[in-house]
Parts: structure tokens; sequence; C-alpha cells
């Protein structure tokens, strides 16, 4: 935590843009010991508050603005790569340099694990399959036409699937599992190292996430723009993440 002088009687804690506080009138005593604070013990600050006679109501109004330094905690379990994509393979690369261990797969049974695959156009539903079964997160990262997509990351049960991204898809287009089909046989596209080097810092991150509980948005990478996306339309594939809907609301689905 942070605190800056900001003139006489008014001090900042906090740094960032729009997540500062400003004090302003104090007190010379509530200042100096304001100041002190970031280099203070809690049982220093309370003798420096006690010396300086701030009262306890007043000394509230000013700890509820404090920010706790939390020490680094390295992130504990193992990201499964389902495949040797160059993207995968960076983000392998990636989670070692961070410390989170990766495997190609299956030594799969070691604690938290979460899993990361790379496909051209589209997500292989059979790939993910087994994670779903096993209750694995997954991030799944699709090289499209004008760029990459990495994410959203899918928990299961929790956050739509890949299958009900894809009944949301069949739903706008019919003819879209005929494309999917398709699509399996056109050559991917040539990958620049601008959109590789992004997509997999934006997946090892995601990633990281996923290892301590936190799902992630998805991005689209390309050379010239890297976007968070709106979260995919989904109807539920009876992984549990969506509520089946009734027929009233499929037709605004
Ligand atoms: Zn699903």
């Amino acid at each position: 935590m942070h605190v800056l002088w900001r003139g006489p009687g008014e001090v900042q804690i906090g740094t960032d843009a729009g997540r500062s506080t400003i004090f302003t009138n104090l007190t010379s005593a509530e200042e100096r010991v304001l100041l002190a604070v970031p280099r203070l013990s809690d049982s220093a600050r309370e003798q420096a508050r006690l010396a300086a006679g701030i009262e306890g109501e007043r000394w509230a109004e000013f700890t509820a603005h404090f920010v706790k330094d939390e020490p680094y905690r390295p992130i504990r379990g193992m990201v499964v790569a389902l495949d040797s994509h160059p993207i995968t393979e960076r983000v392998r690369s990636l989670l070692g340099r961070i410390g989170v261990e990766s495997s190609g797969g299956g030594q799969t049974d070691v604690g938290r694990r979460v899993a990361v695959l790379t496909d051209a156009w589209v997500t292989d539903p059979l790939r993910i399959h087994e994670l779903l079964a096993a209750d694995v997160p997954y991030l799944p990262i699709v090289i499209e036409e004008s760029g990459t997509v990495v994410g959203p990351s899918v928990v299961p049960g929790a956050t739509p699937c890949t299958t009900c991204i894809h009944l949301a898809r069949t739903r706008a287009d019919p003819k879209w599992p005929v494309m999917a089909t398709q699509l399996r046989t056109v050559p991917q596209r040539r990958l620049s190292l601008m959109e590789i080097e992004t997509a997999a810092a934006l997946a090892t991150h995601a990633l990281a996430g996923l290892l301590s509980g936190h799902a992630s948005g998805g991005w689209h990478v390309s050379d010239e723009r890297c976007l968070p996306l709106a979260a995919p339309r989904a109807l539920p594939c009876g992984c549990g993440a969506l509520t089946p809907l009734s027929e009233g609301d499929r037709d605004r689905a």
C-alpha cells in the first residue's frame, strides 16, 4: 500500500486511478501517522495512533481504505496439454517460466489439474468429452480465419462448455455442423510470431487463473488487435452449466 502527500492536511491512499482515496483537512498528527503507515507493523501503527491521540472511530475511517499487500503465492496444480500445437507448446514454455508444471497428457491424476488444447477452426467435441466427464476445467484455443480465439475458459457444470456454444451456433445457422465437418479438412493458415506469442501469453494467464479457481472470458488475437470477446451465446448441452430453457425462452435465446 502506498500513501502519498498531496499538500498540507491532504493525503492520498493508493495510486491507481479510480481506486485511490483522498483525505483532506487532516490534522498534522493524522497526516504524519498516515504517511508512516506503510512502513509500520500492525502493532506499531496502533502505538503511533495512540501516541498521536487519534480516536478509534476516526482511525477506522482511515483503515477502511487500507489495502493489505498480499505476498506472492505460488500457483499449485498441473496444466495438461492435449496437443503439441505451436501455441500449446509456447503456453507450456511460459507456464514453466512462472513455475507452473505442465504435462503432455497421460499423467493427469496428480492433484488439481486443468487442460489446454489448440484446434484449427473449431474445437473437436470428442477431445473435450473426457475433460467434461472428469470435471477438468479447460481452456480451448481456436485458430480462426481472422485471428486466434483464446477461451473463454470452461469450468464443467459452471460455465458453458464448447458443445453448449456449438449448439447455439447451430441454432443460429442450422448448416453450421456441415461447415464444422468440412473445416476439419481445411488447412490452418500460417500464424505470425506476434499472434502465437500474444495468444500464448493470454492463455497462460487464463490457465493460471483456472488453477486458482477463476474462469476468464475470451480474447480475439490478430496481428492488428487483441480484443476481449463478449460471452458467447450458448444452449444447454447436458453438461449442467446451463438450465434448459422453456420453449418460450428458446424463441428469445
Ligand atoms: Zn455444455
